[in-house]
């Protein structure tokens, strides 16, 4: 017997195979069960055994593989739900009754084996969605500062823990290198082909390979907070929601099930009155029942939607919910978001341009201490200035951002703000900068105008190639949305090749652009990053946030989180969710289709009971095999 239960804990055992997979499934021992006893109780009736012993091995059949579909039906049965399964149960049942003993085990013995692929096609999609939480291996060594290695478990490691990496290891946790070179595979992770270089101050993440260097690893984040855990969590919350069309569906489901069964007596008892005779009107109304089940329906939705939400897991994209994954195919514009978003989001301080008498020392030095607090990029890239070039920044107080907008505080008694400037820049200087594409930003002091900084910002590698692509896809270009001012934003805007340009935008502002594009019957595609992006996010039919850069808030509004930045995957993401509603749209056609043929047939000719089985349960493991082909390497098509 395989022990396959066994291979989770402990570690470098091989992968299980299919067979001992699906053999863990109880739906899949049961049907095997009644295979044999099915085919055991046909060769008893061949060799001309006693008819009660064929009987006998026959209902033995009905037991083994009808008892758990009996159960979960009586179950459902009990909270007022009619389960499709229960059905099934029912007619084999009745077959017997009417001295069909054989046509109702065939029927118990398809309708078994149709059940046990099913739970093994939900197994593999849950086993794709479970192996992303478990990259991270559960081992790690440890330095202690005598230099010695403890192997300790990976859950154990504290922030600032140093580990040993040896080439072939898979690293226990997202961190910084702090001595060593080598070279990482993240293709478990990402699906990236080529190795990443590491060396000393690179980033480096949980579940990634090290290649033939030895790295010493400072650990930055906890493990149940590293990126392949957070990317696990999420996937695993979303394989647990439903898609709009499958609470549909489930909502239909159950009124379609009522109506089967009172048709199925009516089919039943109007010719019984009409002088039928009993044995062929029970056969014909119990072929209605099985072929009238909506089975394959209720399968027809979620497996290609899950299939999809674990594919795009493995390349770093989770969506979070099956209704976002549903909802990225229908996406008719997007909006994209500049800092963060289309930029790297760490811009630097090219020009610092002082208006009166101070120094540019002086100026910069007042700008960092009134951002000293600050998260955003902006604020971030005034105080490194300030330091590296060795200024003295005093401390402030009284720090207040306005989102969108810029901070204030106190230095040194004096009020101090940074912020978009606040009428049309006359300074050539600062116009100049303005045109090259560089954000800046003003600086008053105590009210007065002091002075300018100039920013620049570099694009994402990926950001032409992604706007072209979702252009391609969606038929005309994203809008770029953004709180800069409108120089800055179109010079950028025209590298990437985007046209429709809104500048100097608040939070509110962004909102009510994507409302005005949802009004014009669009279904709207928002991609942002900062805290002032998330209004727009929750406002968005589908919000996609920057996971790595992105804030907390933007990240928790979101519908979709690209884990580490990588715009390239967004349109490989919104054509995965597009074969996948392909593929519902397909299923929910062959199972349509196949009811209403074998429907139409068992009503006006005479449709063979283990024909209307086959038909049914094939068309219904179809369905639930059709789902997992998304489950491929081939499914994720990155833009060339
Ligand atoms: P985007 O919409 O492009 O992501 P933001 O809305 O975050 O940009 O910022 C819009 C504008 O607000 C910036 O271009 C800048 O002028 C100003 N701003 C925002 N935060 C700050 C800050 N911390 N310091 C200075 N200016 C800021
Ligand atoms: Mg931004």
């Amino acid at each position: 017997m395989p022990t396959a239960t066994l291979t989770r804990t402990t570690d470098p055992q091989p992968a299980p195979s299919r067979l001992s997979v699906a053999w863990t499934l109880s739906e899949v021992r049961w049907a095997a069960t009644a295979l044999v006893l099915f085919l055991l109780g046909g060769l008893l009736q061949l060799t001309g055994a006693p008819p009660l012993l064929s009987w006998a091995v026959y209902l033995t059949c009905y037991v083994a593989g009808g008892w758990e579909p009996a159960v979960a039906g009586w179950r459902a049965l009990r909270e007022r739900t009619l389960d499709v399964d229960l059905l099934m149960v029912v007619a084999a049942i009745g077959a017997a009754a009417i001295g069909q003993v054989f046509d109702g085990a065939l029927l118990i013995v398809v309708f078994a084996t149709s059940g046990a692929l099913e739970a093994f096609a939900t197994r593999r999609t849950r086993d794709a969605v479970r192996s992303l939480t478990e990259l991270a291996p559960e081992q790690a060594c440890r330095l202690d500062d005598d230099g010695t290695g403890t192997v300790l478990p990976a859950l154990e490691l504290v922030v600032g823990d140093r580990v040993l990496v040896r080439p072939g290891d898979r690293l226990p946790a997202d961190g910084t290198v702090l001595a060593g070179a080598s070279e990482v595979d993240r293709a478990s992770v990402t699906g990236e082909p080529m190795p990443v270089d590491a060396r000393v101050g690179d980033t480096v993440f949980a579940g990634t390979v090290n290649g033939t260097g030895t790295l010493t690893v400072r650990v930055d984040v906890p493990a149940h907070d590293s990126v392949v855990a957070r990317i696990g969590a999420l996937v695993e919350q979303a394989s647990e929601t439903k898609a709009g069309t499958q609470l549909f569906i489930e909502r239909v489901e159950q009124r379609y099930s009522v109506g089967v069964v009172v048709a199925t007596l009516a089919l039943f008892a109007v010719p019984l009155l009409l002088g039928a005779d009993l044995q062929s009107a029970l056969l014909r109304a119990m072929t209605f029942m099985i072929v009238a089940s909506p089975c394959a329906l209720v399968l027809a939705t979620m497996p290609p939607l899950l299939s999809a939400i674990a594919t795009a897991g493995r390349h770093g994209v989770l969506a979070t919910s099956a209704v976002a994954m549903e909802g990225l195919g229908t996406v008719t514009a997007v909006v994209v978001d500049k800092t963060g978003t289309l930029t790297d989001g760490t811009p630097t301080v090219v020009a610092v341009l002082p208006a009166g008498d101070r120094s540019p020392d002086e100026l910069l030095a007042l700008a960092a201490a009134a951002e000293g607090p600050s998260e955003h990029p902006i604020g971030r890239a005034v105080v490194t200035a300030a330091r590296d070039r060795g200024l003295a920044v005093p401390a402030c107080t009284d720090f207040r951002a306005a989102v969108g907008r810029g901070v204030s505080a106190t230095v040194a008694g004096r009020s101090v703000t940074v912020s978009a400037p606040q009428d049309t820049v006359r300074s050539g200087a600062v116009r100049a900068e303005q045109d090259r594409g560089r954000t800046v930003v003003e600086v008053r002091v105590d009210g007065a105008p002091a002075g300018h900084l100039a920013l620049a910002d570099r694009l994402r590698p990926a950001a032409a190639d992604t706007v072209a692509a979702l252009g391609g896809a969606l038929g005309h270009s994203p809008v770029l949305l953004t709180g800069d001012s409108p120089q800055a934003a179109r010079s950028l805007a025209a590298g990437v090749g985007i046209t429709d340009v809104r500048a100097g935008l608040l939070p509110e502002d962004k909102v009510a652009a994507v409302r005005e594009l949802q009004a014009r019957g669009h279904r709207v595609m928002v991609v942002g990053d900062g805290v002032n992006d998330a209004p727009a996010l929750a406002a968005a039919d589908v919000g996609v946030a920057m996971g790595g850069i992105g804030s907390d808030l933007a990240v928790s509004s979101a519908d979709v989180v690209v884990v580490r930045d990588d715009l390239a995957t967004l349109p490989a993401l919104v054509e995965l969710s597009r074969r996948a509603r392909r593929l519902v749209v397909q299923n929910l056609t062959i199972a349509g289709l196949v009811v209403v043929a074998l429907v139409t047939w068992d009503l006006v000719g005479h449709l063979p009971l283990p024909l209307g089985v086959a038909g049914h349960e094939g068309s219904t493991v179809l369905v639930a095999l059709n789902g997992l082909r998304l489950l491929r390497r081939r499914a994720w098509a990155p833009a060339a």
